[in-house]
Order: structure tokens, then sequence, then C-alpha cells
């Protein structure tokens, strides 16, 4: 029977729950923004007792569907004042699913400074006092947890950042290697679970056998997933073979890929960043592509990356933070790429965040575009709780007041991804008009991609606006039932979740269905951000983007406020 787990921060007390029957069919970013509009006060402190953390696992985690383990974790979000979701690979997921549990909801908060552990298996709950683990890195603290715990179990923690209680913390997530690699980045959800006093999540699925979702027909499930397994396989070898950092060259092509505080869309060395430099690194130090991050994926995208010396340094080196820790900053060079990822993951903070605000820096002369040296000083400052570490540790917007720099890429206090919406007017409503701040896994219109519409038309405006629409329906039926973004955004997939959740239910689903469950929680989270006190001034990008023309293409934002507000007329 699946259950959700509640745990009270306040009273150090946990309580498991029977799933209410309203929240049957949600999973993942659908659970979790349902749960936090009907249990948020929306006016609450982001990082106060009022605020609520919700952990939950994708409606179809734990099934035989392809990739569709992700852990969702929402919460109102200390960096954008509105209502957040991030998504991780990792094994956290599949292993909650395993224990029939649905989601976790932490609220609450201790009266004094304290941190504790929540040890989860299948025989109990306890809060264990973190002692020793205070102010420690992702990578030791997940160490300990296993030395402790045993090797095999699930790790869902914090590093210095969310005890600082930094708008840019994010929540590491253990993948399949056990490390701490996969992280809830966006949002800053790590300082919301630092303001409850949860250092870490230990998840132990041994012996464990619950299934959270009870599907009627059984064989037509597990062949409708074997058909998609046996299309990922087959059609993503690209992302396979050179990761996400194969976007690197299309997205220069297009004139998006962002460089020097956003001020070009094209970078001199992204010739020695892109998917197959970063390749031949990984070949040269002995490193691993076609990585998989989470139980069931087939796509593997991910990679593992050894230092210049040969030596364990990241895993998981993704475009955007070569985008955004890379050609944002003028630097070129992976090596000094791969250590920032490594010292975002164990510090717990948001690479993506991390590289606009290091950007914003460099722009105010604070250190220079292209000294790598000094951009992995400044993140160490942010561990280190310096001044200026922690003013960039509130991120992009809060980097951008204090240092006096006008142009600041962000939306809703959140950093743009590394596309640069000049260049790529489809992100630039999807930038806009998410309730996430400028999130590009929130409906990211790359270039051929356009859900129910078909191609991206770069000749014809409306296209574009409708594209986003119907992309950032279609991405948020994927965080609901727990797939990776990457299993694709097309209607053939809205088609084959259809067939899957027919088979779930005995009912017949259809692709308007699927679509209306997304639109369910986008309504929903749009409803949280206009009661928190967003308006529609709130869905639009910042003043220089619409001034400014971005180099090499010359482009600019032409897109009026009538047209970001179409998006979601409700
Ligand atoms: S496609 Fe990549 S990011 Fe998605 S689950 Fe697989 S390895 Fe992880």
């Amino acid at each position: 029977m699946a259950k959700i787990v509640r745990i009270n921060m306040t009273k150090k007390e946990v309580l498991v729950e029977a799933v209410p029957e309203k929240y049957f069919m949600l999973g993942g970013r659908g659970l979790t923004s349902q749960v936090i509009l009907d249990e948020v006060d929306p006016l609450c402190h982001p990082l106060g007792k009022n605020n609520k953390l919700v952990i939950a696992s994708g409606l179809l985690t734990g099934t035989t569907a392809p990739s569709s383990g992700r852990i969702s974790i929402g919460a109102k979000s200390p960096l954008t004042g509105g209502i957040k979701e991030s998504n991780a690979g990792g094994t956290v997921s599949r292993k909650l699913a395993r224990l029939g549990i649905k989601a976790i909801i932490v609220e609450g908060q201790p009266e004094e400074k304290e941190m504790y552990i929540v040890k989860i298996d299948k025989n109990e709950i306890v809060l264990l006092p973190a002692s020793g683990l205070e102010n420690m890195g992702n990578y030791d603290t997940v160490k300990y947890l296993k030395k402790v715990h045993g090797n095999d179990v699930g790790v869902v923690s914090i590093g210095q950042a969310g005890e600082m209680l930094l708008s840019i913390a994010s929540i590491a997530v253990t993948d399949m290697e056990g490390l701490p690699t996969r992280h809830c980045g966006r949002g800053g959800l790590g300082a919301v679970m630092g303001s409850k006093g949860i250092k870490a999540i230990v998840v132990d699925d041994e012996g464990a056998s619950e299934q959270l979702l009870e599907i009627k027909d059984k064989e037509g499930f597990t062949a409708i997933g074997r058909n998609l397994a046996k299309t990922l396989i087959e059609t993503k070898v690209g992302l396979k073979n050179f990761g996400t950092a194969s976007l690197v060259d299309p997205v220069a092509a297009i004139g998006a890929l962002p460089s020097r505080n956003y001020s070009s869309g094209d970078f001199a060395g992204k010739e020695k960043i892109n998917g197959q430099a970063l390749q031949n690194f990984i070949l040269e130090k002995g490193g691993k592509y076609g990585h998989s991050c989470s139980p069931g994926c087939v796509i593997r995208c991910s990679n593992v990356v050894h230092n210049k010396d040969g030596e364990y340094l990241t895993s998981g080196l993704e475009y955007e933070t070569l985008g955004l820790c890379g050609s944002n900053l003028e630097i070129d060079d992976l090596n000094v790429i791969g250590t920032i990822s490594f010292k975002c993951d164990d510090y717990g903070i948001d690479t993506m965040e991390t590289g606009v605000a290091i950007g914003i820096a460099m722009e105010a002369g604070v250190l220079t575009f292209g000294n790598g040296d000094e951009a992995i000083k400044l993140i160490d400052e942010i561990a280190e709780g310096t001044t200026l570490g922690k003013v960039l540790g509130q991120g992009a917007t809060v980097t951008g007041k204090v240092l006096g720099v006008k142009r600041i890429p962000a939306v809703k206090g959140q950093a743009f991804a590394a596309y640069d919406p000049r260049a790529m007017k489809g992100n630039a409503y999807t930038y806009a008009t998410t309730p996430m701040g400028a999130d590009h896994t929130a409906g990211n219109a790359l270039p051929g991609r356009g859900a129910w519409v078909g191609p991206v038309d770069p000749n014809k405006k409306d296209n574009y606006q409708e594209a986003s629409r119907d992309l950032q329906i279609f991405a948020t039926v994927l965080d609901v039932m727990g797939f990776c973004n990457f299993v694709g955004i097309s209607p053939v997939e809205g088609e084959i979740i259809a067939q899957l959740l027919s088979k779930v239910t005995g009912e017949e689903y259809t692709l308007d269905d699927v679509k209306e469950i997304g639109m369910k929680t986008i309504k929903c989270e749009i409803k949280f951000n206009r009661l928190a006190g967003f308006t529609k001034a709130d869905d639009r990008l910042p003043e220089f983007i619409n001034e400014e023309l971005l180099p090499p293409k010359n482009l600019k934002n032409d897109i009026t406020d009538q047209e970001f507000d179409e998006v979601f007329n409700l």
C-alpha cells in the first residue's frame, strides 16, 4: 500500500499516512506542486517553519517504463519566492518506490540550529543527530553515511551551502556509483532542506518489494515500455556518445551560446568544450561516456570525467555547466570546468546559478573573464562563507544588485539557462512564462523541437509561442511521470504515455488527457505564484534583452507583453 511520510521537524515526529485519493494519479512535479498549493501558505517565508519540502517519486517510477526514475523535490523557493520543482536522476526515487513511499513531506523546523539525518528502511523511519557532519561537503557526507549505514543505501543530502541557507543551494542525490553527483539544482531547495535541519536522508531498500503503482494490464504495460526502450536506444545515439555537450555546436550555430555574461551568442573557444572535445578528454584521461545516472535509463547521456592527471573529477559534466561555467565565463579548459562542476556538487550549489552569478561578478570587474583560477577561488569563497561568497550565494539577481550590474540574465529571480533567448525565441517564451523562473527544463525550445505543433520554424513568430506552450505542457507531463526530459517531447511520446496510462488504469487515455495532466499542474503552479504576489509583470524578460543586439546574429527580443500573456491565457 503506497504511503506518504510526513516529518515534522518542530516536534521531531514522523507520521506515515495513507495517500489521499486525489493524489493517486499524481507523481513527481504533479504531486510536489499540488501538495505545496494545498498545504503551504503562499505568503510564508521560504526558510521559515511554514514552508514545506516535498520529495516525490515519479508516477511511473519503479515500473518497467524506461528512464522513469527521476525524483522531484518541491517547495516555495528562496530564490524566486514562487513555487519550485527541481528533479534529478540517481537511485533514491527507485528505492523510495520499492519501499512504497510515494512522497515525503517535511514541515516545521527545529527551534535551535540542529541538524538531523532521516534514516528510512523497510522497518522504520527515524531521525538521528547529524553530529560530526556539520559544514561537511556532499562527498564526505555520503562517504560517512555509507560507512555507517551500508554501501548500498541511497542518499539525498546538502553541502555547506544548504546549511548556510544560500539561495543557490542544491540538493544532491546519489548516482549509480553511490556518489552525490545528481542534483535538484535550481531554486535554492537545498536551503529549504537546511532550514528544516536536515543534512541528509538515507534510504535503505534492502528487502523491500513494494510497488507504488497498481497496473491493471502488466503485460501490456511492459510491452509498451519495451518498445519505448528499443526506440530510445536506437534514436538517442548522439546523446549516448557525446552527452548533452553535443548541444554546444548547434546552440552556437544559431547564435545562442552565452558568452561574456550574455553579451555574445558565440564563443571562440567552443571547439575546446564541445561534445567531441569532451569525448576526447574522457578517452584520454580514463573517464567514461554512455553512462547511466539512474536505474532503468537506456539513453545514458551521462559521463564520468577524470582530471588532467587521470583521477576522478566529476560525473555528469553537462551542457548547462559547459555553457554557464565555460563559455559564459570565457573559460575553455575542460579540466577547469570539471573542477568547478566537482566543487559545486561538493558544496551543494547549482552550477547554473553559480555560473551566471560569476559572469556578473566578472562584468563588475571583481574577477577576469577567462580566468579559471579566480573563478574556482570565488566558488571556494561561497562555501567558506566570506561576505563576497555569501553575495554570490544568493544568486545572479542579488549579485547584480550588490555589484551594480544592470545586465542580469534572470526571470523571477532565477538565472537563464545556457541559451540566450534573443536567438532562441521559443525559450524566450519559456523563460518568461514558466512559473519556475528562467528554466530550460520547463520547455526547452531547441531548433527542431516542437511538441504538438511540429518543428520550430524560425520564420514564424507565432509558432514559437505555440511551441513553447506545448513544450511546457509536455515537459511537465514527463516530470509528473518521472521520465527524464530526454525521453522526448513530441506527440509520439505523448501517445506512448497515453497508452501506458491506459494499461495502468484499464481506462482509455488519449493525447488530450495527457496534455490535461500537464496543464493541470501548470495551472496549480500559476495559482500559487499569483497568491504569492506574482503578476503578469513577472512574466517578462530583463530590459537588456529587449534593448541590446546580440552578436553575431544581432538579434534582440521582439516579443510583446501581450504575446507573453497569451501563452497561458487562463
Ligand atoms: S538520459 Fe541522461 S540525464 Fe536522463 S536519466 Fe538517463 S543518464 Fe540521466
